[in-house]
């Protein structure tokens, strides 16, 4: 069973690379956003709290994505698991080895860090499509779909994000900095980062890291 952990900004296209890694290698996608948005549409209590602050570009509390992670990694049954968006917070990460190793006997096997700036970020999330059936992202220029306003994937409606407005964007990527960014520096430290540029081609990202996978 691999572990492995993709980490970067809002926008960095976490959830794109997570999809090809899935494509490739038979890993489950493990995205605690899409789970949030799945309670939210649910308007289950927990999505009503989530929604809150989501939508003011917060970070839903340690408790509640912690508890619902621990749920899910005692489901997978693939040979590995892509986490997507978690952990997001030092102590969900110092959580996140503690479950693992309870879980599984083994922590993680790789972070990859998809490294990219504030102004590509703002640049991507301006024309930012998600699938709202699948959660396949798209963008309006750079990584547009076959059809316009359906997923190539499953042919659902694209949406625009309601935390992908611009204000929130800011917002989103400040929290980023304040809660996530010291995570990469603790797995840097840890010696499991691979620190990818995520300001080139996609097809050139995903490259990277499979070669940083071939482990
Ligand atoms: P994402 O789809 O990964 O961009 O997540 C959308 C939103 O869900 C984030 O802006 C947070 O509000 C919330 N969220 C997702 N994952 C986490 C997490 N690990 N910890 C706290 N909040 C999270």
């Amino acid at each position: 069973m691999k572990i492995l952990v993709l980490i970067g900004a809002p926008g960095s296209g976490k959830g794109t690379q997570a999809k090809q890694i899935v494509d490739k290698y038979g890993y489950e996608h493990v995205s605690t956003g899409d789970m949030l948005r799945e309670e939210i549409s649910q308007k289950s209590l927990l999505g009503l709290e989530a929604k809150k602050a989501i939508d003011a570009g917060q970070l839903v509390s340690d408790e509640i994505v912690i508890g619902m992670m621990k749920t899910k990694l005692q489901t997978i049954k693939s040979n590995g698991c892509v986490l997507d968006g978690f952990p997001r917070t030092l102590a969900q990460a110092e959580k996140l080895s503690k479950m693992l190793i309870e879980e599984y006997n083994k922590d993680i096997d790789k972070v990859i860090y998809i490294n990219v700036s504030l102004n590509a970020v703002i640049d991507r999330m301006a024309g930012r499509l998600t699938c709202s059936v699948c959660g396949a992202s798209y963008h309006k220029i750079y990584n547009m779909p076959l059809v316009e306003g359906v997923c190539d994937l499953d042919g659902s409606k694209l949406y625009v994000r309601e935390d992908d407005v611009a204000e929130v964007v800011h917002k989103r990527f400040d929290t980023y900095m304040l809660n996530t960014f010291p995570v990469i520096a603790y797995y840097k430290h840890k010696n499991l980062l691979d620190d990818i540029d995520g300001e080139i081609e996609i097809a050139k990202i995903t490259e990277k890291i499979f070669s940083s996978l071939e482990f």
